[in-house]
């Protein structure tokens, strides 16, 4: 048992010791107006809010992670976003990851989703409210089939195409990622109205939610905005290389060792993890 005991703490120790990041020990948002600073992978926010956790046109999926902070703007998109689903009858919109109190570098699973300004949002509209225990443990539906080609006929539903052209169209949208299979589907079911489809990204994973990023918000002076995607719904030779097999560079890019934090994010952690 004690051997047990030994093992399992040495085990807990070595997650710790290579899961934690200081911004993990912030709870709070850092009080100001709200600035999103630094870019999306390497950033930080003040100023931050909460998102309301009981509306009737949303539902926050794993609130003990408390990831459902972020920069006003992010906040009224998604009530925005979930209200004109609502209009529509989609169904509930899950809101998963946002960022953390005061933004920063998560233990695991995200690169970005620092600044405030990105959120996992889910591709699945159940037409009635979850339980607290399903949002507790949410079980995603993976939409793409196994050989990666194409989305799962069964589970794909107009509503979905509906509630990523939503997102796309809204003005302080830049970018939507999502698995290759599912632009792919959007491409074939979007008839004579394509624009909204140039911000739709292929991306790695994402079979089951797609990540939403918007743009750095008027007054956010020290907040970095990425180029815009390239011209044309990117539903040609772009989408198709994708489908291509094995090239170089076709990996998810290989972790590196973090950046230095932009000076206005390492300030704020100098004084906020005294
Ligand atoms: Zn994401």
């Amino acid at each position: 048992m004690r051997r047990q005991l030994i093992a399992l703490a040495a085990l807990l120790g070595s997650v710790a010791a290579t899961a934690a990041t200081p911004w993990q020990q912030i709870h709070q948002p850092i009080p100001g107006s709200p600035q999103s600073i630094g870019s999306f992978a390497n950033g930080c926010i003040v100023g931050a809010q909460s998102l309301p956790l009981n509306a009737p046109n949303y539902q926050v999926m794993r609130q003990d992670q408390r990831r459902y902070y972020g920069h006003p703007a992010l906040i009224a998109f998604i009530q925005r976003l979930s209200q004109q689903a609502h209009q529509r009858q989609l169904g509930q919109v899950l809101i998963g990851d946002m960022g953390m109190a005061a933004g920063g570098r998560f233990s695991s699973g995200h690169a970005s989703h620092q600044t405030g300004l990105d959120v996992d949002i889910w591709l699945q509209l159940p037409q009635t409210r979850w339980t607290a225990q399903q949002l507790l443990k949410p079980q995603p539906l993976d939409l793409v089939a196994p050989d990666d080609k194409q989305v799962i006929a069964r589970h794909w539903q107009p509503q979905i195409d509906s509630l990523i052209k939503l997102a796309a169209n809204d003005p302080d949208v830049t970018r939507i990622f999502v698995n290759p299979a599912i632009k792919k589907q959007l491409c074939a079911d979007a008839g004579q109205d394509r624009t909204w489809l140039n911000k739709v990204r292929p991306w790695f994973a994402h079979r089951a939610h797609m990540h939403v990023r918007l743009r750095c918000p008027a007054n956010s002076l020290e907040c970095e905005d990425q180029p815009p995607p390239p011209p044309g719904d990117g539903c040609g030779a772009e989408l198709e290389s994708w489908f291509l097999p094995k090239k170089p560079g076709s990996q998810p890019p290989v972790k590196k060792a973090p950046p230095p934090l932009p000076p206005s994010c390492q300030a704020l952690l100098d004084r906020h993890l005294l």
